[in-house]
């Protein structure tokens, strides 16, 4: 009863306005604004109740996010958003709608041209349509697990804000796409390079002219290397990079623009053969010039983009410095631990890759890892048969390495941490769907502890 006599008593004070006392006039019009805020607040906090769960009263759709039905309420929606208004007056509802326990169910995927919005994004998406307040960020998935970080531009933290960027632009709310350009564009100059790429790439779906240009600029200036570039970045975006990198003409000696194009395309031959995974083509083209392995940076390059098997065959060459570092002071290691491939990390570390080789900023595989993971995931819970928790296992086996054996390159490993890692492995396999029973990896360690080092690549 308190909410319906409110409204009336904020009228009476509007129409009080007209009285001729300038001061009455003014404190009449200051009353009558807060009560028109308390009123807004009020609205606000009551539809906040409708989006307090996942199941809220009278919702009239659902919305599946990362396998979860958010219920929501179609009217709110198409009146707050074009996207969903047009989406909702299809006749024909061949958009991906299923009907669903009676009511129409959604799937995320169907909406996204482009990026991806998880839950906890979503979430935070639908509370500012209700309520148009613009709730904190939740901290199990826009902070890492690194304790000594300030989560001020990490990448969990930029990966929240670029999540949101993307339900901003593909659900077309102008006001959250120009409060989220601005948030990422504190980003641009605090985080490390190889963080601008998400920044970039959602500045230029969503057609975001300022960050595109200063991510660009940052990027130019930069030492990210152009197969980064190119591997990463949309096409017309590494070739504007590339572009804005190249030497004017006369700064080129004679002699260098006959020589390095072609020791570069000797390079990009054997990336190239990375790409096949033909690794008999990589002998093959060591054998035609003289670039090497570590001079083409193979091993990082097969770190960061192929398969597995073939970070593991390149190994098994011999042919490479598994410590060498890039133009950019990483080790392969450190690239491993970037893509957080636990069987890359895995394989480097049974062949000697040390972990407490630091980069130039003074980071350990160990906290690259720390740094990209979320706490979220990093407590996941497996369910037996499903994925396993590849970020947790990454940062576990990291830790335990550094543990164990912090002096670089020393490729000794006692039978204790065998057994720890043969553990991890097995625990890796069963969650893979390989069913093994509970007390299995334990007999198993127990056999195995004192055999030669293993290649974990081929388990
Ligand atoms: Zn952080």
């Amino acid at each position: 009863m308190a909410n319906l006599s409110e409204p009336s008593s904020s009228l009476s004070f509007s129409s009080s306005s007209h009285l001729s006392n300038g001061s009455i006039t003014h404190e009449t019009s200051a009353a009558a604004a807060t009560l028109e805020v308390i009123s807004l607040t009020k609205l606000s906090s009551s539809l906040e109740h409708l989006v307090s769960d996942n199941s809220p009263p009278f919702s009239d759709a659902d919305v599946v996010v990362e396998g979860v039905s958010v219920g929501v309420h179609r009217c709110i929606l198409a009146v707050r958003s074009k996207f969903f208004k047009e989406l909702f007056d299809k006749k024909n509802n061949n958009n991906g709608c299923v009907e669903k326990e009676g009511k129409p169910s959604y799937n995320m995927n169907e909406f996204l041209p482009y990026g991806k919005i998880g839950l906890e994004a979503f979430q935070v998406f639908l509370s500012y349509l209700y309520t148009g307040k613009l709730k904190a960020s939740p901290m199990e998935v826009s902070t890492c697990v690194d304790t000594h970080c300030a989560h001020d531009a990490c990448r969990p933290a930029i990966d929240f804000a670029v999540e949101l960027m993307y339900a901003s632009s593909i659900f077309q709310i102008p006001e959250m796409v120009s409060l989220f350009q601005r948030r990422l564009l504190n980003f641009v100059d605090k985080a490390l390079v190889e963080d601008i790429i998400p920044i970039l790439v959602v500045a230029f779906h969503c057609q975001c002219s300022q960050l595109v240009s200063q991510c660009v600029d940052r990027v130019t200036r930069s030492d990210l290397d152009s197969i980064s570039i190119e591997k990463e970045l949309p096409y017309e975006v590494a070739e504007s990079i590339r572009l804005l990198r190249c030497k004017p003409p006369t700064e080129a000696e004679d002699g260098e623009a006959v020589v390095v194009p072609l020791r570069e395309k000797q390079i990009r031959r054997i990336q190239k053969a990375l790409d096949s995974d033909d690794v008999e083509l990589v002998k093959l083209l060591l054998t035609e010039s003289d670039v090497t392995l570590d001079d083409a940076t193979a091993l990082h390059y097969a770190a960061a983009y192929c398969d597995p098997k073939v970070v593991s065959e390149i190994l098994a060459l011999r042919l490479a410095d598994v410590n060498r570092r890039n133009s950019r002071g990483y080790t392969v290691l450190h690239i491993a631990a970037m893509r957080k491939e636990p069987s890359v990390i895995m394989s480097l570390l049974a062949k000697g890759a040390s972990a407490s080789e630091l980069t130039l900023d003074g980071r350990s595989a160990f906290n690259i890892c720390q740094r990209l993971t979320r706490p979220k995931d990093y407590h996941a819970k497996t369910e037996q048969g499903k994925e396993t928790n590849k970020d947790r296992i990454c940062i576990d086996v990291l830790e335990r390495e550094m543990r164990r054996n912090p002096m670089a390159g020393d490729v000794s490993v006692t039978s204790h941490t065998m057994a720890d890692d043969m553990h991890m492995r097995l625990l890796y396999l069963e969650n893979r769907g390989i069913t093994l029973r509970r007390d299995l990896p334990r007999l198993f360690i127990s056999a195995i502890v004192h055999a030669p080092l293993i290649n974990w690549s081929k388990i």
